[in-house]
């Protein structure tokens, strides 16, 4: 088996490119640097980490909710959120180059990472990473609003609508899954940092003066690190690093950001934050406790996670090459609930029409419940590498004993075990291994 360390970016990105995960965006036209698409498999498995996180946090508990507010809001929302005043990096410029470059994270007194010249840099200036726009047909000073550079505003701003609609009484939350767009000075690392990208954000909203704060954060990093756990993401590349003190923005008692070892290095997974009554009290919110009438600004935890990072994370922790009799086998060993193919369908040749129409009936009936795949191209042995690549764990093969016996072969993906299974007895057996 690989030995982690073996896994680098140019493997991961050269895997989703060639098995249809994440494909250069615009490519036909040159590309344009730093924009990913997802393909078909990355789709499928960017909405399994979303349908998981939705899962769990939403429908597994009686204290959430969920929204999905407008990208584009009344620019008001980003004075009040301080985000138009606040919401910049530190930017240098290479003096022989030109490129531009985030003060906090390029060494200033190394030589250019572009162009390997050491002329040094300018002295840093503050650039605002919100994407603007023009709302209607003129391009007015009036007219200017921002696409969200996070998705978590639109949740306080809707909390008064939530309250009254739903009758939560704190402690609850809310989630929101969506885009967000910032314009990084300093994009890239594949899909780590983008400009455009996907959060799932939680806001959970109590009373201070009824709830121990240091428990419920408490309550929502063991949430999170089972989450993670039950997605495959691996613990031993995992750290919970505690901010400290004198780092921590103003509003916040405690945050931890959680860092994962990329082949890149160990960076920002996603972040958990105690906000305090930061965020509410910016846009003049407040509650009523419907018991006591008090009237109170709630304070919030939110546990905030990038989509396409924890896709990266998933695929680093799953990404595997094992030594076989004559070659390396490439496998992405994916937990199976994200899995893009669940089952991969094969007639044995694809020139038998009794073959391939005993296993185009047993693709549709498996479809029906599982995500399926039909393919009859080259032989064998190569579908199966290429269904080992793209992480699906049951390759399901009808052959001519098939006709004879009603049974067909089923590989498994990790141990590469195969064994016959009664066509029909495929549906509950891929119900009871497919959990
Ligand atoms: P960083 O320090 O890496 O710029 P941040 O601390 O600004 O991140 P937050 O504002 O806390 O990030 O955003 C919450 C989460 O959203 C991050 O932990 C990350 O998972 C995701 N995220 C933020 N910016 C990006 C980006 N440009 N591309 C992809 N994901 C992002």
């Amino acid at each position: 088996m690989a030995e982690k360390q073996d896994i680098t970016m140019d493997k991961i990105v050269s895997l989703c490119k060639r098995r249809g995960f994440v494909f250069p965006g615009s490519e036909i036209y040159g590309g344009l640097a730093n924009s990913w698409d997802f393909g078909p498999y990355g789709t499928e498995l960017k909405n399994n980490i979303k349908q998981y996180w939705w899962k769990t946090f939403v429908h597994g508990r009686d204290d959430m909710i969920g929204l999905d507010s407008a990208i584009i809001m009344n620019p008001k929302v980003w004075e009040a959120s301080g985000h138009l005043e606040n919401f910049q990096d530190p930017m240098v410029e290479c003096k022989n180059c030109h490129e531009r470059f985030r003060a906090d994270i390029v060494d200033l007194s190394a030589s250019c990472e572009k162009c390997g010249e050491r002329r040094g840099f300018t002295d840093f200036k503050q650039f605002n990473l919100l994407f603007r726009t023009h709302i209607g047909p003129t391009e007015e000073t009036s007219s200017i609003a921002y696409l969200r550079p996070e998705t978590a505003q639109g949740i306080f701003i809707n909390f008064d609508n939530i309250v009254n609609t739903t009758r939560k009484k704190l402690p609850f939350g809310v989630a929101q899954i969506g885009k967000a767009f910032r314009n990084e000075i300093t994009p890239g690392n594949f899909i780590f940092r983008i400009r455009e990208f996907e959060q799932m954000e939680i806001e959970y909203f109590f009373n201070p003066k009824k709830e121990n704060w240091e428990e419920k954060f408490e309550m929502w990093l063991e949430s999170f690190k089972k989450w993670m756990n039950d997605i495959g993401v691996d613990s031993k590349k995992l750290y919970f690093h505690d901010i400290e003190k004198e780092e921590l923005a103003h509003y916040s008692k405690k945050t931890i950001d959680v860092e994962f070892d990329f082949p890149f290095g160990k960076k920002e997974l996603f972040g958990l934050a105690y906000r305090g009554d930061f965020d509410l009290k910016n846009h003049k919110i407040s509650y009523t406790d419907p018991e006591t009438q008090e009237k109170f600004i709630p304070h919030v935890i939110e546990p905030s996670l990038g989509v396409d990072r924890m896709m990266l994370a998933v695929l680093v922790s799953a990404y595997t090459e094992e030594k076989t009799e004559d070659d390396i086998r490439t496998v992405l060993k994916i937990d199976k609930k994200l899995a893009p193919i669940k089952v991969a369908v094969f007639p044995l040749m694809k020139n038998k029409p009794e073959l391939v129409e005993k296993a185009k009936d047993i693709f549709d009936k498996l479809k029906i419940d599982f995500m399926c795949e039909f393919d009859d191209n080259g032989n064998v042995g190569k579908r199966y590498r290429r269904q080992d690549e793209i992480g699906t764990p049951y390759c399901v093969t009808v052959d001519f004993e098939s006709l004879e016996d009603g049974a067909v072969t089923v590989r498994d993906r990790d141990t590469m075990k195969q064994e016959r299974i009664k066509i029909s007895e495929l549906q509950n057996y891929f119900k009871n291994n497919l959990q």
